[in-house]
């Protein structure tokens, strides 16, 4: 199964992503034995592990750490009405155009200008058909008919739950301007390319914060989130020099918008959206106050019952996306000359210094891997495999733990390296005899003996300070 690496095989690719993330149950094809769904995927053990662990992150982030934003889990099946008043029905669409001969399908906005001007198929150079528009929902329908009056969409975004629910939220909660709700969760979109392995599919995840603010300090709040969302990546320990900003210029920017950036991180394939950062004005609230003919206006109790339709800074973020981007991020390949094992009578792992090594490594910062320590007997016999399932089984109250006995221990540290687990904790001979263990660090590779005792408290601060080199 593991493909040992022999020689650095080059920057990380898109194929090779998804061939670890593949081989190493990070992420599968949806229905693979029936040759696979386009557009949707299925996240195995270590992938759910990684996106709770993300979505965890984000959360603290944006709730725990502020007292003035609560949370939300609201239906994926909205009423429809909701989807006229957003503008999805009548706005939600991409310019479609099909290839007559290969049957291609093109967003007409992603093929170069003088295909879409001579009407040519950049595929196969066969007549292109006009450009019409396609509407991206998903519908489907609630109920026992399936004439229109069951027409229900899937939500192609999860903001609309929280601005249906932001009157609500203020008298359940007593909320007061500015405040935010934050929400993970599913969104559906019937896009018409979905390439580049998680980064653009049907079914995916979003973690949105809409944060209600009073008209005219819109912009000094959108400046001011666009600030925290930057911070928010660097405290994940993400590469700062592949972050950057992106404007919407006129012909980008959604017919609600004021102003909006997007952060764009530098995936293999290039500069692509990871989040963006909206003043959605008060659009959004204004039109369910005319579809809905619910007052949604805010009454400012502190100054003199003053009313408004609050303004929206939205921050939306893929959780998915934001997972592609962590192992893009995290992967590399390393030269090891020599590490050390556990047990020094047992020699070096990794060969020597003239028989160099490579390893292949995912630098996941320890809050978001999806195993964050593993421990592993240096043999099975003597003893060695219950003293470390003992050591598991102390360390599973507070971490996601792993266990491995199988194999060369200098593989099992690949392994792990691979998976991207920060810390292991080898047990040996010496263990026995004095109660320490080796605890050894995955991006540097050092090795530290340290009392069995003291290893949960260890862990956690190295966790707490962890600085990507
Ligand atoms: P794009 O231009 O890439 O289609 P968008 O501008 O329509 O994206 P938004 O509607 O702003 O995206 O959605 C917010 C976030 O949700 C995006 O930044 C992205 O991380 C994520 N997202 C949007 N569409 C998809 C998709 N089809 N698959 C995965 N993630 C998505």
């Amino acid at each position: 199964m593991a493909e040992e690496l022999t020689e650095y095989s080059g920057p990380a690719t898109m194929e090779k992503i998804t061939s670890l993330a593949k081989r190493r149950g990070f992420v599968f094809q949806s229905s693979e034995i029936y040759g696979g769904q386009n557009g949707a995927w299925d996240y195995g053990p270590l992938g759910i592990e990684l996106k709770n662990r993300i979505a965890a992150n984000w959360w603290k982030e944006m709730t725990q750490l502020h007292d003035e934003i609560v949370g939300l889990d609201a239906a994926i099946l909205m009423h429809p009405r909701t989807w006229e008043a957003s503008g999805h029905v009548e706005n939600f669409t991409d310019p479609l155009v099909d290839c007559k001969k290969c049957k291609t399908r093109f967003r007409a906005d992603m093929i170069p200008e003088e295909n879409l001007a001579k009407k040519t198929c950049p595929e196969c150079g066969g007549e292109l058909t006009d450009t019409r528009k396609f509407n991206l929902m998903f519908r489907t329908h609630i109920g026992p008919t399936e004439d229109n009056a069951g027409l229900i969409y899937l939500r192609p975004e999860t903001a609309q739950g929280i601005y249906v629910n932001y009157k609500n939220i203020i008298q359940s909660n007593r909320m007061k301007i500015p405040f935010g709700i934050a929400q993970i969760g599913k969104a559906f979109r019937n896009e018409i390319v979905t390439k580049n392995f998680i980064f653009r599919t049907c079914e995916f995840e979003q973690m949105e914060m809409q944060y209600f603010v009073k008209p005219g300090t819109d912009v000094d709040w959108f400046n001011e989130w666009k600030k925290r969302r930057w911070a928010y990546y660097e405290k994940l320990g993400v590469k700062m020099d592949h972050l950057r900003w992106h404007q919407h210029g006129p012909d980008e920017l959604a017919h609600y918008a004021k102003d909006a950036y997007d952060i764009q991180y530098l995936f293999p394939m290039g500069w692509r959206e990871l989040e963006g950062v909206h003043n959605r004005t008060n659009y959004d609230l204004t039109r369910h106050t005319e579809f809905s003919g619910k007052d949604l206006q805010y009454i400012d109790q502190d100054n003199n019952n003053d009313r408004y339709i609050p303004f929206i800074i939205e921050t939306s973020a893929g959780l998915t996306r934001t997972l592609l981007m962590l192992i893009c991020d995290a992967y590399d390949e390393e030269k090891v000359v020599q590490e050390k094992n556990a047990d020094s009578s047992e020699g070096t792992v990794g060969g020597n210094e003239d028989s160099a090594d490579w390893r292949t490594v995912l630098r996941f910062h320890p809050l978001v891997a999806p195993v964050t320590v593993a421990v592993l007997p240096l043999m099975k016999k003597d003893g060695l495999a219950e003293l470390a399932q003992d050591i598991r089984g102390e360390l599973k109250e507070d971490y996601a733990t792993d266990y491995d006995q199988a194999g060369a221990i200098g593989r099992r540290y690949r392994r792990q390296d691979e998976a991207g687990t920060p810390f292991c904790v080898t047990v040996d001979y010496q263990s026995k005899e004095d109660g320490t263990v080796t605890l050894r660090y995955r991006d540097s590779m050092e090795q530290i003996r340290i009392p069995r005792a003291e290893l949960a408290d260890k862990i956690r601060k190295e966790i707490k300070g962890y600085k990507r080199k």
